[in-house]
């Protein structure tokens, strides 16, 4: 389905149970999809000190790796391996995390991605103040890094897509918002176009 749909990519969250509660799947299950994917891997870590395994996760078929500012000791030499191991690369910022802190990384990487929920779960609702953290970090992204990707994640839907959009998001990610939907392919192509 998501082959056949207007998604861009497909975003895979890997939750080791110690940075957050839940686990989800690791190397195998992604190589398994990758071989099925005809879109970019979008690989977002949940996990404790994820550059241990940088060069397993771009083996595995990921083409963005996204790790959380809040558990990575050495920000900057973990962007650095992302980038030589050929991926792109991703930061994220749980919603009690001030955008400003990304300041100095700003400008070697490709994306932020903005949690609008607690990271952990699905299904839950979008964190209002999220939509100010957005206009914030695309206008100090218009200074230091203009093809910043900002990517929120999080209680997203058709309904506030818009002003995501309108607050300075160019990327969007849709758990529950498409895959409990009656027409999960007309769903994405509502978030893409309205
Ligand atoms: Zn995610």
């Amino acid at each position: 389905m998501l082959n056949n749909s207007q998604a861009d990519w497909i975003h895979l969250d890997i939750m080791d149970g110690m940075y957050v509660p839940n686990i989800t799947f690791g190397f195998p299950v992604i190589s398994q999809i990758n071989k099925v994917a005809e879109k970019p891997l979008d690989v977002h870590l949940m996990i404790e000190q994820p550059e241990r395994y940088v060069t397993e996760f771009r083996d595995a078929g990921a083409d963005i790796l996204t790790v959380h500012y809040e558990a990575v000791t050495h920000l900057h030499r973990c962007v650095q391996q992302i980038k030589n191991a050929g991926m792109k690369a991703g930061v994220s910022l749980n919603p009690h995390s001030p955008v400003h802190l990304l300041e100095s990384i700003l400008p070697e990487i490709d994306l932020v991605l903005i949690m609008s929920v607690n990271p952990g779960f699905g299904g839950q609702s979008f964190i209002t103040e999220s939509m100010t953290r957005i206009r914030q970090l695309r206008e100090l992204a218009d200074q230091k890094n203009p093809d910043l990707i900002i990517e929120v994640d999080g209680g997203v839907s058709p309904d506030n897509v818009d002003e995501l959009q309108e607050v300075g998001a160019n990327a969007v990610v849709a758990g529950s918002a498409v895959f409990k939907s009656d027409d999960p392919k007309e769903t994405i192509r509502k978030l893409k176009h309205g």
